[in-house]
């Protein structure tokens, strides 16, 4: 069980002493606090420092502290098809228990398993984390139907006219089509 103890002054953290390790006390936790860093996955995440809007409850229970409510956030990334920059509004749920140093909870459990109070500090940080990352889109898109780019140009589809094709060579292609119609077949025109 190696968890390294929170920094207090991390925006995620806080400080729980207040609720007395008793049972039923509940603080309420509302503000917007600025995101850390690694919030999502690669293309697509919750910019470093960008406003995170939390709201949570934190209530002492009888092995620890349960977090439950909600965190707000702003995604940003690519979309898989047409790389069109992606900005979406996440509000996700959070309930994590933190059990406290001692308790049978951290006694019988692994801290991958089961968070843990780090004395009075309880770092919101991992739930926040793996709630927004569950939630975020394995391919994200710009809109659900987002038709892509075109094959042959790499132009979006969105800025092609409807009756867009290939079949006329451009004269820039002409040249290089000679060459492979020779390469394949032994033809020149
Ligand atoms: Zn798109
Ligand atoms: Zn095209």
């Amino acid at each position: 069980m190696t968890q390294t103890a929170p920094d207090p002054a991390a925006p995620l953290v806080f400080d729980t002493a207040e609720l007395g390790r008793s049972s039923g006390t509940t603080m309420h936790v509302a503000l917007e606090v600025p995101a850390p860093a690694g919030l999502g996955l690669a293309g697509y995440a919750v910019p470093e420092s960008s406003p995170l809007d939390v709201d949570v409850h934190l209530t002492a229970v009888s092995e620890g502290v349960l977090a439950d409510g909600e965190v707000g956030a702003v995604a940003e990334g690519e979309c898989a098809r047409c790389l069109a920059p992606v900005q979406d509004a996440l509000r996700v749920q959070v309930q994590e228990l933190y059990a406290y140093e001692g308790s049978v909870t951290d006694a019988t459990t692994e801290a991958d398993e089961i968070l843990r109070l780090s004395g009075d500090l309880l770092d919101l940080e991992p739930a926040v984390r793996d709630a927004l990352v569950l939630a975020m889109p394995v391919t994200p898109l710009c809109r659900p139907d987002c038709p892509g780019l075109c094959a042959d140009c790499g132009v979006p589809w969105d800025e092609l006219p409807d009756d867009h094709v290939h079949e006329t060579v451009d004269p820039r292609w002409a040249g290089l089509d000679k060459l492979r119609l020779a390469d394949t077949d032994g033809e020149s025109k």
